[in-house]
């Protein structure tokens, strides 16, 4: 059995699928169609071809920086490393970025990169070479530069890549103060920030709390209470489906029941240990040696597993037309970008399930991309003046209560009580608040034109009116 459901011939491309979702929305807009056509094109998409010495011989590889909106810049947005990168495929990704920053209200335009190739066919020296040789062809045309072009982790890469990407940028560009802010997703030793690389993950967690808090929505998707025992299914446990399924298991109670990976499925009606089978996957071991669930081989059809929630968080049309109609959920949350396509989402749409879109759920890595640049240009850590300040105001504040209204608070309280904020504690409510504030303005938009219909057309129709408006703003 094949581990990726074929796509029907037809479904749409990936930047089609996007386009059609964004038409969808801008349909029930009163704005021109030429400013609409201008929000939706992409601007600009560089192709760069280039050589690397290695096994002693020169291997041709082909990345690609797509440039979606420079309505904002800095413009913002991962970089892949995969075998099916494709012009298509990184201008969808992008156009994705422009939605996503204007929603949860981020001072970015939209970008997206890649690099066809598969990691794991390179040992790490090599990777280092083609990545500080990719990283000094987009450097030298400003597609990376602290305040034009910010790239970050995506599907293959992590901070070990942002890493040799600050350092090859800071070795062409040793003059400038602000280098360390090119690229964010960095290791926290190098200019990155506490939190980023669970970022995305947790943002799903914080996006599905908001979820369960609107009894009406719960409703909409047939749930009630909250996440605790609530049953998962979940694809890809890669950075951004790890940290999703190990928050929501072991912070809220939900239940993976089911792991789709690449090299097969987990199941365990009972919820698997997410952390252990991470580690499991971490040390090269056979899955089929995993003792905490039963593992089959690859087979997509196990998102057709029956759950409350389920989670894409691998790649891109997954959920399509020769699936849709057998999805056994009321609620997904795309933790991936365009997991679903068009034609799923009108067939899911029509069977009533419920989808949190992409560019609001997986917003959360951007958003502490955002607070990273700022920490860079700012070059000083968050909490770094206030903290101590504020504990001793914390303290000052128990010791009067204690004293004058004669109370014993308990150690455990007080301490609880007077710590001030570290950076990760900055970043986890900041983030929260973020994820928080934008699910409320989809509501929002819904409960105002109920004739979106869905959570996925809300957001698109709140994205473009904010892009809209800067673009009036300034006269176009
Ligand atoms: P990753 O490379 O860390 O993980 C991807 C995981 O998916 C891996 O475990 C891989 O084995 C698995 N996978 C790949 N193909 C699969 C298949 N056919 N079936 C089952 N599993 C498969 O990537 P990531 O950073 O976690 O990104 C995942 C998705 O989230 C992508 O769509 C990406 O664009 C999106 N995203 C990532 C971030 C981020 O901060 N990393 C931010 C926003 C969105």
């Amino acid at each position: 059995m094949s581990n990726i459901t074929q796509p029907n011939s037809k479904e749409l491309g990936f930047r089609e699928s996007v386009d059609l979702m964004f038409n969808r929305a801008a349909s029930y807009m009163d704005l021109s169609p030429k400013l609409i056509e201008k929000i939706r094109v992409c601007n600009a998409t560089y192709t760069v071809r280039f050589g690397v010495k290695l096994r002693g011989e020169v291997h041709t590889f082909t990345g690609y920086r797509a440039v979606h909106s420079e309505h904002k810049e800095p413009v913002k947005g991962g970089i892949r490393y995969s075998l099916d990168v494709n012009q298509n495929e990184v201008e969808a990704l992008a156009a994705l970025m422009t939605y996503k920053t204007a929603l949860v209200d981020l001072p970015f335009g939209g970008s997206k990169g890649g690099l066809c190739i598969n990691p794991h066919d390179w040992d790490e020296d090599e990777l280092e070479r083609i990545t500080r040789r990719f990283t000094f062809e987009l450097a030298r045309r400003d597609l990376i530069h602290p305040s034009l072009n910010v790239p970050a982790p995506d599907m293959g890469t992590g901070e070990r890549e942002m890493a040799w990407m600050v350092d090859e940028y800071r070795r062409l560009n040793n003059t400038n103060i602000d280098a360390n802010a090119c690229v964010t997703g960095k290791p926290v030793h190098l200019g990155g920030i506490a939190g980023r690389t669970e970022a995305t993950g947790r943002g799903v967690q914080y996006a599905l709390q908001e979820f369960f808090r609107h009894p009406e929505d719960k409703k909409k998707a047939g749930l009630r209470g909250d996440l605790d025992g609530k049953k998962i299914v979940i694809q890809g446990l890669g950075n951004v489906g790890y940290h999703a399924a190990k928050f929501l298991s072991e912070q809220d109670g939900a239940k993976v029941i089911t792991v789709v990976e690449r090299s097969g499925v987990i199941r365990n009606a009972k919820g698997i240990n997410i952390e252990a089978l991470k580690q499991h996957i971490l040390e090269d071991r056979p899955l089929s040696d995993f003792k905490g669930g039963t593992v089959t081989p690859p087979d997509t059809s196990a998102l057709e597993d029956s759950c409350d929630i389920l989670i894409p968080a691998a790649l891109e049309g997954t959920i399509n037309l020769s699936n849709a109609h057998n999805i056994k959920t009321k609620l997904i949350i795309e933790a991936a970008n365009g997991p679903v396509t068009a034609m799923a989402d009108k067939i899911l749409r029509d069977r009533g399930v419920v989808i949190i879109p992409d560019m609001y759920a997986n917003a959360g890595g951007v958003t502490v991309s955002y607070f990273e640049w700022v920490k860079n240009v700012n070059h000083i850590r968050f909490g770094r003046l206030q903290r101590r300040r504020d504990e001793g105001k914390n303290m000052l504040l128990l010791n009067e209560l204690e004293q004058r209204g004669n109370l014993k608070f308990s150690r455990k309280f007080k301490s609880e009580y007077i710590e001030g904020a570290d950076e990760i504690d900055l970043v986890r409510a900041g983030l929260d608040d973020t994820m928080r504030g934008a699910y409320n303005n989809i509501r929002e938009a819904l409960l105002e034109r109920p004739e979106l219909e869905d959570l996925r057309t809300a957001a698109f129709y709140t994205a473009i009116n904010d892009i809209a408006l800067h673009y009036r703003s300034i006269g176009l």
